[in-house]
């Protein structure tokens, strides 16, 4: 029902900081309706291929919140761990497929490791085909979610890419891969083992936003948090939002750009790629030279 991400370059964050905005990007997704609500973080600020954690919740947000702070100490991770990069991703769902339950709840996993994660809003109308495929190929559903292929098919493009030994499929290439092969209407964000500090977000029949905050030196506007401390270059974006709804972003910057249907956003180290994905063209994405700040 709802999706919302956050990146941040050279800036240090504490993980409170970005677990509470992630929350609080789902707060503001909450007036739409949902039944259940996930987030994915980086599990460490020094080993960043590390698996990313996971946490998913049926019921409200502050039941999620609940279990991530339950969790995160339980596994005694230091919630004051600094993270100059960061690449988090949140989701309400409204359930089309499968009923409210963690293991329905996003982000959905490619599986153990999470080497792929995928937030969605939306319908995969062709994913019994596609599940049928990913069957046979001997990988295994945890959820009953139209949702579930998504990350298995990037998994399964990334390791057939890959057969050959070194990995020279870029993140981007991966998702055009996988969109040649959905149908129904999503928009996407996908978080990934393989490609740390990175996003991909893509859409193609529901809403999709980009937003862009930069920092000069010293600066520090626009938060409602106290404890930040920034480290910045000038210019460049420092934190990087997505949502599928406005209200998510404009607490942090007026600078958004809507994305259009059939295209393919990356964001890495703070810069970010926009190509447009052309049915029929294989992978092959088109570079656009629109400007995404
Ligand atoms: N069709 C997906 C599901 O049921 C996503 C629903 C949504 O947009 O929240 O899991």
């Amino acid at each position: 029902c709802g999706i919302f991400a956050y990146l941040n370059y050279d800036v240090s964050r504490e993980r409170r900081y970005i677990l509470e905005l992630l929350f609080n990007g789902l707060r503001r997704l909450e007036y739409r309706g949902y039944d259940s609500a996930g987030i994915s973080i980086d599990s460490s600020s020094s080993s960043h291929n590390d698996s990313p954690l996971v946490f998913r919740q049926e019921g409200n947000i502050e039941s999620l919140v609940k279990s991530v702070y339950q969790e995160v100490s339980a596994t005694d991770l230091n919630l004051e761990e600094s993270f100059s990069v960061h690449a988090g991703i949140a989701h309400t769902r409204w359930a089309t497929h499968g009923e409210p339950a963690p293991r329905n709840s996003h982000p959905q996993s490619s599986g153990t490791g999470n080497d792929f994660l995928v937030v969605h809003n939306g319908v995969i109308t062709n994913y019994e085909v596609l599940k049928q495929s990913l069957l046979r190929h001997g990988y295994t559903f945890e959820s009953e979610t139209d949702t579930e292929v998504i990350p298995k098919l990037a998994k399964f493009v990334f390791d057939k890419a890959n057969e050959g030994g070194d990995q020279t499929v870029t993140f981007s290439e991966v998702v055009l891969e996988v969109m040649r092969h959905l149908e129904g209407a999503y928009a996407l964000i996908f978080k990934s083992r393989h490609y740390p500090n990175e996003l991909i977000a893509c859409k193609r029949g529901s809403p999709l936003l980009l937003g862009v905050k930069e920092f000069t030196e010293g600066q520090n506007k626009g938060s409602s948090y106290n404890d930040m401390k920034f480290i910045s270059k000038n210019g460049h974006p420092k934190e990087l939002f997505l949502s599928s709804d406005p209200h998510a972003l404009v607490e942090h910057t007026k600078k958004v750009l809507v994305i259009e249907d059939g295209e393919v956003v990356n964001i890495k180290d703070g810069g970010v790629t926009i190509l447009k994905f052309e049915h029929g063209k294989g992978s092959d994405g088109k570079s656009l030279s629109r400007p995404a700040s």
